[in-house]
């Protein structure tokens, strides 16, 4: 179940975290997986050479999602290479917590610019050789707080609903072409993301996750391989939470 051999997928931001551990499932299951980074090429290479150390296959593309420009010229490339695209996993994405009063426009763009546009010019790069090759499978990385809102977060809980509607959309368009779309939202997951978390801040969060602990990378990664699977064929526009019940 859940093989992906012969599939070639881009993990968007597949250094480190979420998109590392997507990275290394998608190689265990056989896919050519390309890593991209925007900033730390020898980190992105040494996840590349891990996956083949394992008898995977794998590739470095280096781009800013943020740049639609690089995008399309990294896809271009990564196509130019590998022959096609068939997976996206528009991963990439940061993080800038501010109270409503105090956001400033800057901050709000950036995390437009990274988390909203960059995964739409991801998906705009690729769809292209998923319409052509009449099989796609776009997963776009939300967050819980794009559902439920979160105190301080209200640039970024508006970037990870953008998102959903996006992939809502992609969905309706692209399904003719046998393309699905898809996204995976994550609650409380255990990276450097959230590692500047305090201990008062963890166990405060936690108390409203059914399930008591943080998630890991890996239990995020397994949805996403899910999502891009020939098993999922018939799921698109859908949500998938990932988030120990901390919203349902
Ligand atoms: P992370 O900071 O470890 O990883 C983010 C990755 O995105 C990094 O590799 C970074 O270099 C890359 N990136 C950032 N800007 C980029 C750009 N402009 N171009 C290309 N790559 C870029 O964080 P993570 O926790 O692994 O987060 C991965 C995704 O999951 C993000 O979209 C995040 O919003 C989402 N998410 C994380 C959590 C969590 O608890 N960690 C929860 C919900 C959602």
């Amino acid at each position: 179940m859940f093989r992906l051999d012969g599939r070639i997928v881009l993990v968007t931001g597949g250094s480190r975290g979420i998109g590392r551990a997507c990275c290394e499932a998608f190689g265990e299951q056989g896919a050519t997986v390309v890593v991209n980074y925007v900033k730390n090429g020898e980190t992105a290479r040494a996840v590349a050479d891990a996956i083949v150390a394992k008898g995977g296959k794998a590739d470095v593309e280096g781009f800013d999602v943020a740049d639609s420009s690089a995008v399309n010229a990294g896809v271009d490339a990564l196509v130019k290479r590998h022959g096609k695209i068939d997976v996206l996993i528009a991963n990439a994405g940061i993080v800038k917590d501010s109270l409503l009063w105090r956001l400033k426009d800057a901050e709000f763009e950036d995390l437009w610019a990274t988390n909203v546009r960059g995964a739409i010019a991801c998906a705009r790069a690729a769809s292209k050789s998923m319409m052509r090759g009449r099989w796609g499978r776009m997963v776009f990385v939300s967050s819980v707080v794009g559902e439920m809102g979160n105190a301080g977060q209200t640039a970024y809980a508006a970037t990870k609903a953008a998102l959903i509607g996006a992939a809502r959309s992609i969905a309706r368009e692209y399904a003719s072409r046998n393309v699905t779309s898809n996204v995976v939202a994550p609650g409380f997951i255990d990276t450097d993301m959230t590692v500047a978390f305090t201990a008062e801040q963890r166990e405060e969060m936690l108390q409203g996750v059914p399930l008591a602990r943080t998630g890991s990378a890996a239990e995020v990664a397994a949805a996403c391989l899910y999502l891009a699977s020939d098993e999922a064929a018939y799921v698109t526009g859908h949500v998938l939470r990932v988030n120990g019940g901390m919203h349902m």
